[in-house]
């Protein structure tokens, strides 16, 4: 398939997941970056999304939890280019009962080729990077372009 540029704006749209075991983890890093966080808009799964807004303070739009829906429906808005970063930290110690829609997500990251960051350290080079207060150009698929050609 045929790419186009997509521009991430300097106020980024970040998804913040963490599976129960790195929900910890995930509190700590976010409250060691919490000045730089804020500005931008930030996103949850259920559960990860409100012991952020309680715990740090930080205005969160929740969805629903990963189990319940939370990952497929952060898919759909990677898909749809409303969220510009991932941050996952996804446990591989431990099997969780929604693994299709774990995949799912990392995949649709994949092919919508935002930055993903699924632990601590990739996460601070994320954040470190100048990219993530500027406008940020990205290849994507050229949707439209393959529909155009696909229904000729
Ligand atoms: P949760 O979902 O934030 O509701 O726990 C995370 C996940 O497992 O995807």
């Amino acid at each position: 398939m045929k790419e186009i540029e997509r521009v991430l704006p300097p106020h980024k749209h970040v998804a913040l997941v963490a599976h129960d075991h790195k929900k910890e983890q995930l509190l700590a890093w976010v409250s060691s970056r919490c000045e730089e966080l804020k500005l931008h808009h930030l996103y949850a799964t259920g559960t990860t999304g409100t012991m952020l807004s309680r715990k740090v303070g930080l205005p969160v739009r929740c969805l629903m939890s990963g189990p319940m829906g939370g990952d497929q429906q952060l898919g759909a808005m990677i898909a749809e280019g409303k969220i510009d970063v991932l941050i996952f930290f996804w446990d591989p110690l431990n099997a969780v009962p929604h693994d299709p829609d774990v995949k799912a997500l990392l995949r649709l990251a994949t092919v919508w080729n935002i930055p993903v960051a699924t632990n601590v350290s990739t996460a601070d080079m994320l954040m470190d990077s100048a990219q993530m207060t500027r406008s940020f150009g990205i290849k994507i698929p050229d949707y439209e372009g393959y529909i155009q050609e696909r229904t000729k």
